[in-house]
C-alpha cells in the first residue's frame, strides 16, 4: 500500500492553489501557496507554453494528489468509471468519494485526508460493525462508518470537532446522533463534490 511521502505544500505549489493536503496549517499564513505562488524548483518562475496536453495532466494531477492516490490505482479507477453507465467524470470523482480515508475526512473526523488515511491504517474505524484497515475500502450507499469504542480514538476525533463548522459535513452523509458514527446516504452529485478539477479534461487524457 505505497503512498506519496514527500512535502505536501510542494504539490500544492506545484498546481498554483491549495490543495489542503495538512489540514489546519492550510488556513493559517503558515501556507506555503501564501508565501510563494509559483511552482517549486529553480526555474519555477520561469513563464512556459502550455499545451492542450500539459493542461490534462496538470487536472489528473490535481486530482490524484487531493485523493493521496498513485498513478496505478488512479487508472483503475478511471477503468472502472469508463465502464459504468453514466459520465465517466462524476462517476470517477464518486469512486474517489467513497474511499474509506475520503469518508472518514468528510465526516470532520480528522483534519486531512492523509490523517485519515493513517488512522484507518491503524485500526480506528468500523465499517458496519467490523474493523477496516483499508484506506481505499470503498463504502456503498447505507454503510455505516463508526470509531471505535477506544478513549484514544474518541479522544483524537474530539480535537477536531470545529472542523465542522468550517468543512460541514456534506448532505450525502449522515452523522448519527453522536460524532462518532456517520452514514453513508446516497452518493454524491458532481455540485456537491468540492474539488476544483476538470474531470473531463481527465478522462480525455486517459481516453487517448
Ligand atoms: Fe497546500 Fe496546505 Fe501546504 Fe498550503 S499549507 S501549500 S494548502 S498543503
Amino acid at each position: 500500500m505505497a503512498r506519496y511521502t514527500g512535502p505536501s505544500c510542494k504539490l500544492c505549489r506545484r498546481e498554483g492553489e491549495k490543495l489542503y493536503l495538512k489540514g489546519e496549517r492550510c488556513y493559517t499564513s503558515k501556507c506555503a501557496i501564501e508565501r510563494r505562488a509559483y511552482p517549486p524548483g529553480q526555474h519555477g518562475q520561469r513563464r512556459t507554453k502550455v499545451s492542450d496536453y500539459a493542461l490534462q495532466l496538470r487536472e489528473k494531477q490535481k486530482l490524484r494528489r487531493i485523493y493521496g492516490v498513485l498513478e496505478r490505482q488512479f487508472r483503475i479507477y478511471c477503468e472502472r468509471a469508463s465502464r459504468k453507465r453514466g459520465l465517466t467524470g462524476e462517476l470517477l470523482l464518486q469512486f474517489l468519494e467513497r474511499r474509506l480515508d475520503n469518508i472518514v475526512f468528510r465526516a470532520g473526523f480528522s483534519p486531512s485526508r492523509s490523517s485519515a488515511r493513517q488512522m484507518v491504517r491503524h485500526g480506528h474505524f468500523l465499517v458496519n460493525g467490523r474493523k477496516v484497515n483499508v484506506p481505499s475500502c470503498l463504502v456503498s450507499t447505507g454503510d455505516v462508518v463508526e470509531a471505535r469504542e477506544k478513549e484514544s480514538t474518541k479522544k483524537w476525533i474530539q480535537q477536531w470537532s470545529e472542523i465542522r463548522t468550517r468543512r460541514p459535513v456534506p448532505e450525502w452523509l449522515a452523522l448519527n446522533g453522536d460524532v462518532f458514527k456517520v452514514t453513508v446516504l446516497r452518493l454524491p452529485k458532481r455540485e456537491e463534490i468540492a474539488v476544483t478539477v476538470d474531470e473531463s479534461a481527465v478522462i480525455e487524457l486517459y481516453s487517448k
